[in-house]
């Protein structure tokens, strides 16, 4: 199968002012289309594995039986083609609070600020390019860390719930080098918790 570049369900300006409208449009129709357009190079090379969900494929990929490089474009590839797409869904304006889930944050966490603590934190001090995640692990707990490129929980056996990508092309145009104003903000559109 071809993977497309998912539609956003809303404007490039949307997210105004905390995130631009040159970033976004950069963001989703340069950077989100590259990465869909080489994964499914990658794929061509084996067809048979673009038939498996992404999500297995992305939890499966360090294991598969293929030359490294291909191991790599399908990591590099899959995984920014996933975790942009949920990206885009996580920041849609018209989400409601996911009660279900601040309860379990608080649960976890103590209150919902302590997670965003945690997480901005995590988000500030990864090293590189790289995305903030709140995964369930292989138990169903919560759990916060950063990993690296596009690197998936897929991989560790984790879903991802949030993820706040830290890339520098997710932010500069605005932020420039103050990712942690460009965190501190992005709290503002994701209207989940
Ligand atoms: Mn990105």
């Amino acid at each position: 199968m071809k993977y497309e570049l998912p539609k956003l369900n809303y404007a490039y300006d949307a997210l105004e002012p905390f995130i631009d409208a040159s970033t976004m449009e950069i963001h989703h129709s340069k950077h989100h289309q590259a990465y869909t357009d080489n994964f499914n190079k990658a794929l061509a090379e084996h067809p048979d594995l673009g038939e498996m969900p992404v999500e297995e494929l992305l939890a499966k990929v360090n294991e598969l039986s293929i030359d490294q490089k291909d191991k790599n474009a399908l990591r590099n590839h899959g995984g920014g083609y996933y975790n942009h797409k949920l990206f885009w869904e996580l920041m849609d304006p018209s989400n409601k609070k996911d009660e279900a889930l601040i309860k379990d944050i608080k649960k976890e966490f103590g209150s919902v600020d302590s997670f965003k603590e945690q997480f901005s934190e995590t988000a500030k001090t990864l090293f590189g390019s790289g995305w903030a995640w709140l995964v369930r692990n292989e138990k169903g707990r919560l759990r916060v860390y950063g990993l690296p490129n596009q690197d998936s929980p897929f991989q560790k056996g984790h879903t991802p719930i949030i993820g706040l990508d830290v890339w520098e092309h997710a932010y500069y145009l605005k932020y420039q080098n103050r990712r942690p104003e460009y965190i501190e903000n992005w709290w503002n559109v994701l209207k989940l918790i």
